[in-house]
């Protein structure tokens, strides 16, 4: 799954829904996002109109029509409700911030969901995770996606974006296989294994790509760590 750093700053937007610690934006809302997220307005008029058709170009080359799974609304709920209780996960891994899903009703030519990382003018960090419906060919579940983003979360406070925390590395060190791989295989590992030990401990196991495999090996880490 895409995990892309964004540079510029944002500030929140009207969400559609605001529950006592989540966002979401859904719809038209999901579309403004989106695009205060993709067009830089600091530009002069000429640069700015420029920088529109490219993004109309992307847009256009990049999305389509929606067709398959997606994430629902009452999941992510579900979701963010089970991992506050189990590990304080929204105080723990957002502070005062509001965790913020952007429900985009689309097919992405490459990816199922993207966590965009940006700064505000206080350097403090940022995530907005997006989600698309899921590519035709795709035989996980939407639910999996959307654990796998917040495993991102997680991985970029206890470390940092471009890498899997060290604890992880530590874990992991005699594992010859995950030694092997590269930088970016590992922070994905780090995410997935996060996905199947939350759906799991939810009772989800039918959901696991990974057929507890993952869970076996990693839950240990997840349940001493997150
Ligand atoms: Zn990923």
């Amino acid at each position: 799954m895409a995990f892309s750093l964004a540079s510029r700053t944002f500030g929140f937007g009207d969400a559609d829904n605001n529950y006592d610690s989540i966002k979401f934006f859904t719809g038209k809302s999901s579309v403004k996002l989106y695009l205060r997220l993709n067009v830089d307005t600091d530009l002069t008029p000429v640069r700015y109109l420029k920088s529109l058709d490219q993004l109309a170009l992307k847009i256009t080359s990049e999305f389509s029509e929606p067709s398959g799974n997606y994430v629902t609304e009452a999941f992510a709920e579900r979701a963010i409700a089970f991992l506050n209780k189990e590990y304080s996960f929204v105080k723990k891994y957002y502070g005062d911030q509001y965790p913020t899903f952007i429900f985009l009703d689309q097919c992405h030519i490459d990816w199922n969901s993207v966590c965009v990382t940006t700064k505000n003018i206080f350097n403090e960090t940022f995530f907005y995770i997006f989600l698309y419906h899921l590519k035709k060919d795709v035989t996980y579940s939407p639910e999996y996606v959307f654990l796998h983003e917040l495993g991102h979360v997680v991985q970029t406070r206890l470390g940092s974006s471009d890498s899997a925390p060290q604890s992880f590395y530590r874990f992991l060190n005699e594992d010859s296989h995950f030694i092997k791989m590269t930088k970016e295989e590992q922070k994905e590992l780090f995410a997935d294994g996060f996905a199947s030990t939350a759906l799991i401990d939810m009772g989800l196991q039918e959901l696991d790509p990974f057929s507890s495999k993952l869970y076996e090996k990693l839950a240990d880490y997840y349940h001493e760590t997150i």
